[in-house]
């Protein structure tokens, strides 16, 4: 039997390909999804810690895709196909109903990602969409029309068309299966992890957050601007996840071992002005007792007054110097980092696919037509947010729509 469409991987991409696939298509389809794992759907289930971040608040194309560090400019295609306010409407109208939290993360009103996973169940059954497991994709050819797929469990499919949707490729040998299919693979890396750091100016304080700090590379200009959290083993957080994100390359050529700088206060201007002006206005109070800038926490302040500079007493007694060093620190910390952690196993990877291959209007092969690529499986990954599974929905609604109008 030759399928009409064969799709490789039973994530989210896959099964939201296959169903948009159904619900577009004017006539049945038969559709077989191959999932190596015993399970589909494992990522959407851990998700967002078992609450599935379904995708982000949407204020514009423009601004959505700044929060890809790859693969902005393709997806302004798709985005404008389909948005973020397209997913929360296909979920609302398929009973899923959706909100938005205060950082503009969207999630299931249950709070669970089962809801997802229910619904896209209930679709695969109503669209009789075949599912089989443990059948992983070890050999792809395409002969004349049709592609003839071989499973490593010795089984064989055919197909008019075919979906990878294969996500993250760290597996070796799947990345040869499609470099021969004459698709070039850009390095998988890790992406979106915590910063290991040992330093004084860490130590005791895990689990201290500041509302926003500005931190770089030492080496490159590129700054964010975030929240930051301190944890037992250094740095984490929105700045520090985005950080890794945008600079997952670099941090790999530098083997994660690097130096990073760190503004404390970056909303404040002058801070050398600011604590001479303190320091003339409280010269009774205790110095380590209050911070002049209201949003520094104050065991941080803490600790650089007694215990990275070892200033005691009064503001009258605190010399030019020691103000000196103490806008120092606020402004520009350099912090050594010595290693990572990924986000709560939230394991995202930049690499993939390469971009230049692929048709953007549809997500074919330019190489080979009928075959397609959408999700993770593409060299394009976000930031932590909801921003990854938008971008499977939008690049799986796009390869569907190809699949089903050519
Ligand atoms: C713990 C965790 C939490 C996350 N939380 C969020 C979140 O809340 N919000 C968000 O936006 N993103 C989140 N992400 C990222 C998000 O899950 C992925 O970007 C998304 O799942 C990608 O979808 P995909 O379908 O492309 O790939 P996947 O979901 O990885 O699915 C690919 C499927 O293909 C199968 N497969 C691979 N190779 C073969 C083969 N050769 N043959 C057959 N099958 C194969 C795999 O087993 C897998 O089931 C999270 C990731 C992790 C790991």
């Amino acid at each position: 039997m030759v399928y009409d469409i064969v799709i490789i991987g039973g994530g989210a991409a896959g099964f939201f390909s296959a169903i948009q696939a159904c619900e577009l298509a004017k006539k049945k389809l038969k559709i077989l999804i191959l999932e190596s794992s015993p399970q589909c759907l494992q990522k959407v289930k851990v998700s967002g810690g078992g609450r599935c971040n379904v995708t982000h608040h949407f204020s514009g194309v423009q601004r959505f895709v700044e929060s890809y560090p790859r693969g902005e400019k393709f997806l302004l295609t798709l985005f404008n196909r389909w948005s973020p306010e397209d997913t929360v409407n296909w979920f609302e109208r398929h009973q899923v109903p959706l909100k938005t939290e205060a950082d503009g993360r969207v999630f299931p009103t249950s709070n669970q990602s089962q809801s997802i996973i229910n619904c896209f169940y209930q679709l695969i059954d109503k669209y009789q969409i075949e599912v089989l497991i443990k059948q992983q994709v070890i050999s792809i050819k395409k002969e004349g029309e049709h592609f003839h797929i071989k499973t490593k469990q010795e089984k064989s499919f055919s197909a008019q068309s075919l979906v990878v949707a294969t996500g993250g490729l760290r597996n070796k040998n799947f990345q040869s299966v499609l470099e021969n299919l004459n698709h070039q693979i850009i390095l998988p890396l890790p992406s979106l992890f915590s910063f290991h750091i040992q330093s004084d100016l860490l130590q005791g304080l895990a689990g201290i957050s500041f509302q926003e700090v500005e931190v770089k590379l030492q080496s490159s200009k590129f700054f964010v601007s975030a929240p930051l959290l301190i944890t037992h083993r250094g740095l984490s957080g929105p700045a520090i996840l985005k950080l890794s994100a945008f600079q997952a390359i670099e941090l790999h050529k530098k083997n994660y071992q690097c130096d990073l700088m760190v503004n404390w206060v970056p909303t404040q201007e002058n801070i050398l002005l600011a604590l001479k002006a303190y320091k003339q206005n409280n010269s009774k109070k205790l110095v380590s007792n209050q911070s002049p800038f209201a949003e520094l926490p104050r065991r941080f302040w803490q600790k650089i007054i007694e215990h990275i500079l070892g200033i005691n007493g009064q503001w009258a007694n605190v010399s030019q110097e020691n103000l000196k060093k103490i806008c120092d620190i606020l402004t520009q910390s350099q912090l050594t980092m010595n290693g990572k952690t990924l986000n709560k196993d939230e394991f995202v990877t930049c690499g993939g696919v390469d971009l230049k291959q692929i048709n953007p209007k549809n997500l074919e092969s330019k190489a080979i037509p009928n075959l397609y690529f959408c999700g993770e499986v593409l060299n394009i990954d976000g930031i932590t947010g909801g921003f990854n599974f938008q971008s499977a929905w939008s690049s799986a609604y796009c390869v569907a729509c190809s699949l089903v109008n050519g």
